[in-house]
């Protein structure tokens, strides 16, 4: 490592406020219809915060309605304007009681984790210092598994999709189940045969049922799959059946994993608690940010429980590098597309299974002003 200046000595003894935080939505059709066991979607929409302070600009952003960007300018830009872009944690900690008559989780919890990436982007810019050196680091690369696989793809596509993931060395793969809420069990069992035969017998098979199964159907499902070495069953059940989870968590023998609609500290507390889980799936951008996203981290360490980040890759790379329990983050098609077109410094693949946090001051991310405009909605 080589001892550098310094940076931003000028910063030393003095504040800088916030004087700006804007935000815009923008709504991106999806390249070929997508789908899950629950849900299907044909665009997706990111709501992108700037925060500017002391001639710097940071960015962050989440994935969720564009009704973000009321919540952003009425309601958290006032608070945060004029505090100290230094200390991230105080402007978390003035916004969140200043959403209690909103209800915190759903869109508001999506707008305070924008804004909360947004200033951590912009304090480590105002250091001069990458946003995973400024958080402290303890890995040099973050391992990554391929996200996609919907219910909504054809064979050929989910086999051309798994292949582009082999073919860059990622070793790992997620494929959505539980077909029309767990009514087509017969095509979920083909697609995970498919799946395997496609990506050979050394890699991890994952699958997803974003809560489309019964406890006891996902249990009985499980089984009829196991001999793929499936290792990963997530969200078997509703996230909210914490009693469900622990049933199918004792019942199978792949890890039981949710957590992505955890919108602050205390639902992973009480998921926790509740023995719900092998592996804790926490989201940057709904969980509150980076602030929130270190203090749910801690909660699971003391549980011995390892985290996932799900999806948005690029805007978890950073806080993931300096996460000691992180297992690995989500390499979800659909956002990977998305943040590629959106920012500078997004486009490389991972390389082996892994993305190397980027060295740039902040999460080393630029917009580009000309590409998101055509997608504008806000
Ligand atoms: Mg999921």
């Amino acid at each position: 490592m080589v001892a550098c200046p310094a940076p931003a000595a000028a910063l030393r003894g003095c504040d800088v406020p916030v004087q700006r935080v804007e935000a815009s939505a923008f709504t991106v059709p999806t390249d070929t219809p997508e789908g899950d066991g629950t849900l299907a979607w044909d665009s997706t929409t990111l709501v992108l915060v700037e925060a500017t302070g002391g001639g710097r600009s940071g960015i962050g952003w989440t994935y969720g309605p564009a009704a973000c960007v009321a919540v952003v300018r009425d309601r958290l830009g006032p608070v945060v304007a004029g505090r100290s872009a230094l200390d991230v944690q105080g402007s978390y900690h003035a916004m969140v009681p200043a959403l209690r008559n909103d209800g915190r989780p759903g869109i508001a919890a999506l707008a305070l984790s924008a804004v909360d990436t947004a200033l951590w982007d912009l304090k480590a810019r105002l250091l001069e210092l990458p946003l995973h050196r400024l958080l402290g680091s303890v890995r040099d690369t973050v391992p990554v598994y391929g996200s996609g696989g919907f219910t909504t793809y054809t064979d050929q596509q989910l086999v051309d999709q798994l292949e582009s993931w082999r073919d860059v060395g990622v070793p790992r793969v997620k494929i959505k189940v539980g077909e029309s809420h767990g009514t087509r069990t017969g095509r979920d069992t083909a697609r995970v045969r498919l799946a395997r035969s496609t990506i050979g017998p050394g890699a991890e098979l994952y699958v997803d049922a974003n809560g489309g199964f019964t406890a006891a159907q996902a249990i009985a499902w499980w089984h009829q799959v196991a001999e793929h070495g499936v290792s990963w069953f997530e969200e078997p059940v509703s996230s909210d059946d914490l009693a469900g989870l622990r049933r199918v968590r004792d019942a199978v023998g792949a890890d039981v994993t949710a957590g992505e609609y955890g919108y602050d500290l205390t639902y992973f507390a009480r998921m926790l608690d509740a023995g719900a889980v092998d592996c804790l799936q926490v989201d940057v951008t709904r969980c509150g940010g980076i602030t929130e996203w270190l203090r749910v981290t801690a909660v699971a360490a003391a549980h011995h429980i390892d985290v996932s980040g799900h999806c948005a890759p690029h805007l978890h790379v950073g806080v993931a590098a300096a996460t000691p329990n992180l297992r690995h983050l989500e390499w979800f098609h659909d956002h990977v597309r998305i943040e590629r077109l959106f920012f500078e410094g997004a486009e490389a693949e991972p390389t082996d299974g892994v993305l190397r946090p980027c060295e740039g001051p902040g999460n080393g991310l630029r917009v580009r002003p000309r590409a998101v405009e055509p997608y504008r909605v806000r």
